[in-house]
């Protein structure tokens, strides 16, 4: 189901222990001359969207957040500060859980934002079981795997062979081939690599990383590595969500026996309280 088609009755009319909501999260943020400035939200709306398409009476897509925390220093990247990503993100799954849903899969598609999506899950978790994040799409094993397949060395960087591949798939006319340029990093040592990859880790502003505002090799994308990275994607995140149902059924089994614990341990205490009191010894 998409959330934005419904209308409020057929809300409220849902089954709510039940659907998990993919909520994603991109970013507008440049993407080298070649992608548009929306690449990491499109990606992710449409790896959502086409994962609900494999089961639709179980999975909910939420409207795209697309301001995410992006980087400065080039002109079409606009952002908001991670205190604000944080209490908006927040807010609207804070709505959810109001509505009286449980499940909420936070899909992000924005490197800048996987920190802050991170404590978001960890917030929600306190007070309301079950928010969960991913580190990106195609992180898990079955993503590692596609990835090897295409013939692909690295995992996402930006506006990448992977980023460029996935957008040909998604809308091939977005991607201006013409403007295409590989470029993996100013600054990169053994030990550092841009995007924080590396152990030194420097997090610096973009523009020291990158001319082109590229790290990747985008040159290597195609669109049949696309079509075949997408649908992958989407099997991986409904496989990610049905362990993700798998964990939220334990938890209510664990939570289930501890209240019935301290109910138990409740009715002990209640039932010594009330017997009567030891006749009191007579002094001999
Ligand atoms: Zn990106």
């Amino acid at each position: 189901m998409i959330y934005a088609n419904l209308t409020s009755e057929e809300i409220k009319n849902l089954n709510k222990d039940h659907l998990v909501f993919v909520f994603p999260l991109g970013a507008i943020e440049q993407h080298g001359a070649h992608l548009p400035v929306d690449t990491d939200s499109r990606i992710v709306e449409a790896i959502a969207k086409k994962t609900e398409e494999k089961a639709p009476d179980k999975i909910i897509v939420l409207p795209t957040f697309s301001f995410g925390v992006a980087g400065g220093g080039y002109s079409g990247s606009i952002t908001v500060s991670d205190r604000e990503f944080k209490q908006i993100v927040l807010d609207v799954c804070k709505s959810i859980l109001a509505q009286g849903f449980k499940k909420i899969f936070l899909l992000n598609g924005h490197g800048g934002n996987q920190s802050y999506v991170e404590d978001i899950a960890t917030d929600l978790n306190v007070d309301f079981p079950y928010a969960v994040t991913i580190p990106l799409y195609l992180s898990g094993k079955r993503g590692t795997q596609a990835l090897k397949k295409v013939g692909f060395k690295y995992w996402i960087r930006h506006a990448d062979e992977i980023e460029t591949s996935l957008m040909m798939a998604i809308d091939e006319k977005s991607v201006r081939k013409d403007k295409i340029v590989d470029e993996t990093g100013l600054l990169k040592t053994k030990d550092y690599k841009p995007l924080d990859e590396g152990t030194l880790k420097l997090f610096l502003p973009w523009e020291y990383e990158s001319k082109s505002g590229v790290y990747g090799e985008p040159s290597k994308a195609t669109k049949e590595a696309g079509d075949f990275l997408f649908n992958e994607a989407a099997e991986e995140l409904l496989d990610l969500i049905t362990q993700f149902e798998k964990i939220t059924k334990k938890i209510e089994k664990i939570e289930a026996e501890r209240q019935s614990n301290n109910l138990a341990s409740a009715a002990a205490l209640e039932s010594l309280e009330n017997k009567p009191a030891l006749p009191e010894e007579k002094a001999s």
